[in-house]
């Protein structure tokens, strides 16, 4: 599976990841927590096995903030402490062997070739933005 590199804004921290681009399935979420988090109208996200994710620096320095997701459970955001750049997170109501990874900023791939798979939180994507792939008004069907 090929390896990706990822790096914070500030450089400070470095990671890895393995991801297989013709499975991967990004999802853009158009969530209120996404664009406060972001600054953006959405983010780009691809649930992973957490084992595919290694830290090269500053993984140990990594600042947490946790807030309650849509299930009603902890979600935990991991930051960089310096530039606040958020490589990934952990929705607990995933389990504990799967995290989602911000893919967007991965090098170079994660910001051309990914083809977003859906979108969630539609219902709170900005009036101007076009569909770009199947749309769920909050999550999709369990
Ligand atoms: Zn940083
Ligand atoms: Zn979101």
């Amino acid at each position: 599976m090929p390896t990706y590199t990822g790096k914070c804004d500030c450089g400070q921290t470095t990671w890895e990841v393995e991801l297989d681009k013709d499975t991967a399935s990004h999802i853009l979420c158009h969530c209120n927590t996404c664009k406060r988090l972001s600054g953006g109208a959405f983010t780009l996200n691809q649930i992973i096995p957490k084992d595919s994710l290694k830290f090269t620096k500053g993984g140990d320095e990594l600042k947490k903030y946790t807030y309650s997701g849509e299930s009603g459970k902890e979600v935990h955001c991991y930051y960089c402490p310096n530039c606040t750049t958020h490589p990934y997170h952990h929705q607990t109501a995933l389990g504990d062997d799967k995290i989602i990874l911000r893919t967007v900023l991965l090098t170079p791939e994660g910001t051309t070739e990914f083809q977003p798979a859906a979108e969630i939180f539609g219902k709170l994507k900005m009036g101007w933005e076009k569909e770009v792939a199947t749309t769920f008004e909050t999550l999709p069907p369990q």
